[in-house]
């Protein structure tokens, strides 16, 4: 006896107790006709199918169908290889579950002289069911937490950007106009004696003359632009790259657009129809500070609701007259 096999006992048992006490279904095949020559109960076990039954046998009517043709080639290749050929394959069980089989196949040398090949398989359906159950969670997941993140930067009533999202995009313009000495427009407005409406109309009509402000706006700005609801009926549009003029006829344009919008009872409004107060202020010119430009947006709109409501004021215009400049 050689010092290999004294120090490996396994050198010494029985080919023939190992495959009986395998809890993989393990077969061996006819290298020619892959019939089945021998089978474990793990068989029974994990196909529900008893080794007698399956003696003699060919294996592939125990393969999906859709995957003898890949299984044969396998085989072809196994049949001369002494180091296993290993691939996935599906089985249907005798009570017709498809199982999902981790397959090692190679030749086996028995001491007749002849060969087969010993197909050992291990059954991977639940560790493949669970694979798959948390590739659609982690989907589902990441689809609730795109919705969530477009929620949490989106006003519900009315689809425009909330003022989370509008302050973060300014300070971001922000930054980008200050490294590349370019310049945005900020234009604020405010639904001009929106409380009357409400009184009069009640909350709900209200909230439609939102949402008809919110689509007059989104008509006039370009895809360029930022247009968010600040708050209450307070809405703002952030433009990169715009100028003081160009900012001054988008405002004058969205100011027409809503006061010539058709709202519901809107005549009854002191002006006769539905209209917002505009204040428009510009970087780099009116303030090197987006809180300021902010602020001086907000003034200018104040103005506008001084001097009689549905009109623009720029910020320009009345910074002179003003005690303190933004
Ligand atoms: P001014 O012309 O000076 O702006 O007057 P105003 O009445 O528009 O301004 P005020 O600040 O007195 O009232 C604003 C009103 O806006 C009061 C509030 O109930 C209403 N409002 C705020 N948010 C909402 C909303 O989500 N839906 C509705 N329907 N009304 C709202
Ligand atoms: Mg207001
Ligand atoms: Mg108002």
């Amino acid at each position: 006896m050689s010092d290999e096999t004294v120090k490996r006992p396994s050198r010494l048992a029985n080919y023939w107790d190992l495959f009986e006490r395998l809890r993989d279904p393990t077969l061996m095949l006819d290298p020619e006709t892959y019939a089945i020559r021998d089978a474990n109960d793990a068989c029974e076990a994990v196909l529900g199918r008893a080794p007698d039954t399956l003696l003699d046998q060919p294996i592939l009517p125990l393969v999906a169908e859709r995957e003898r043709a890949a299984m044969e080639k396998s085989l072809r290749v196994a049949r001369r290889r002494y180091y296993p050929v290993r691939f996935e394959s599906r089985w249907t069980a005798a009570d017709g579950r498809e199982l999902v089989m981790d397959i090692a196949a190679c030749a086996l040398a028995l001491q007749d002289g002849t060969s087969v090949i010993q197909l050992i398989s291990r059954d991977m359906t639940h560790v493949r069911e669970a694979e798959n159950k948390m590739q659609r969670y982690l989907l589902e997941l990441s689809q609730l937490n795109r919705k969530l993140e477009e929620l949490s930067i989106t006003d519900e009533l009315t689809g425009l950007a909330n003022v989370r999202c509008f302050k973060a995009q300014l300070e971001q313009e922000h930054q980008r106009s200050g490294r590349y000495k370019s310049l945005y427009s900020v234009i604020f407005c405010d639904v001009d004696h929106f409380k009357k409406y409400n009184d009069r109309n009640g909350h709900p009509a209200g909230d439609q003359v939102l949402k008809g402000v919110a689509d007059a706006i989104k008509r006039e700005v370009r895809t360029t632009d930022l247009a968010a609801r600040y708050g209450g009926e307070e809405f703002v549009v952030l433009c990169p790259g715009v100028d003081e003029a160009g900012a001054a006829i988008l405002a004058e344009r969205i100011r027409r657009r809503v006061a010539e919008t058709p709202f519901a009872f809107a005549e009854a409004q002191p002006l006769g129809h539905v209209s917002l107060s505009l204040g428009v202020a510009h970087f780099p010119s009116d303030s090197t500070d987006p809180a300021k430009i902010l602020k001086a947006a907000d003034l200018a709109l104040y103005h506008s609701k001084h001097q009689g409501r549905d009109r623009v004021t720029l910020y320009s215009a009345i910074r002179d007259s003003l005690p303190q400049a933004a």
